[in-house]
């Protein structure tokens, strides 16, 4: 099938109800662009899972707060549409931010308290911004499933809220991280590095590899593994923003590993905001 570029709702609408996508199973992949081999693994998975594949790309402002990186956030939409071309994806749904919020807009979905820790903290209002658009998004596509990265795993957490508290009918999945070969997960974001930061950026995966060990091997308290596990990286040249152990499903702050639990970690390199995350236990 020939990738349809859709640039608002009416012609989203009209290529989701064309006889191409008639009776498919539809999988949803929602980006903000910037496509690399983590999207790309997200997309081949949707393939494996469904019919056709829609993807979105759209830089939601309502998640960034004035400070943040909305307006140099890198835009590639030509390349983008190259990979997605070849990627076999049906439809892809580029919006203006007035076809998403129009003129009158003023409704947001929040996920309460589930918004206002780990990367809440800092960004608050984040996610917040992210539920509204998804929420906005999935209405708008009614897909069958819907494809996630656990790179943004506090991310993924709210969008599996979201959907059981508002009965939203999709499968959602969540799928690994994809790294570059030094162990660095895969961000558009990378792009803003210096070669110098660059160099440091996988000692953020190195550190959450090495505490989950330490973890898991019980010799000192969870607490002490993770101040070491900071202090680690504040000697790499960051400056942690948190370094945490939360439960896998509720989030909820863990202090031992009676239940699956995430360890999860943002920090800042120079004016670049790096988050990664591993599984414990
Ligand atoms: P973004 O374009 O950064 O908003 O990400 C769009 C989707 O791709 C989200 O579900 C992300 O979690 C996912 N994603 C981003 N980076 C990666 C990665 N390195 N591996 C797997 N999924 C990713």
């Amino acid at each position: 099938m020939q990738l349809t570029i859709a640039h608002d709702m009416e012609s989203l609408q009209k290529a989701l109800t064309g006889p191409a996508m008639a009776g498919k199973r539809i999988a949803l992949v929602p980006t903000m662009g910037a496509l690399h081999d983590g999207h790309m693994a997200l997309i081949n998975h949707a393939k494996e899972t469904a019919d056709e594949v829609v993807l979105t790309i759209f830089v939601n402002p309502k998640q960034f707060s004035a400070n943040e990186d909305f307006s140099k956030y890198p835009r590639m939409l030509k390349s983008d549409i190259n990979k997605l071309d070849k990627a076999g994806v049906a439809i892809v749904y580029t919006p203006p931010l007035e076809d998403v919020y129009p003129d009158g807009y003023t409704t947001t979905v929040s996920v309460g308290a589930l918004g206002d820790i780990l990367c809440g903290k800092t960004r608050p209002g984040h996610f917040n911004g992210v539920a509204t658009v998804v929420t906005k998004l999935l209405l708008r596509v009614l897909p069958h499933v819907a494809v996630f990265g656990e790179k943004d795993y506090q991310q993924l957490c709210v969008i599996r809220r979201i959907v059981t508290d508002l009965d939203i009918s999709v499968d959602i999945i969540g799928l690994p991280t994809v790294r570059e070969a030094d162990g660095l997960a895969m961000s558009s974001r990378n792009a803003y590095l210096s070669t110098e930061e660059r160099k440091i950026a996988p000692g953020l995966y190195e550190v959450l590899s090495s505490v989950g060990n330490t973890i898991l091997s019980g010799g000192v308290g969870i607490k002490s593994a993770l101040d070491q596990g900071a202090a680690a990286l504040v000697m790499a040249g960051f400056k942690v923003d948190y370094l945490e152990l939360h439960d896998a499903e509720t989030l909820a702050m863990a202090d031992n590993l009676d239940n699956p639990a995430r360890l999860l970690a943002a920090a800042w390199l120079g004016n670049t905001r790096l988050i990664d995350n591993i599984a414990i236990g």
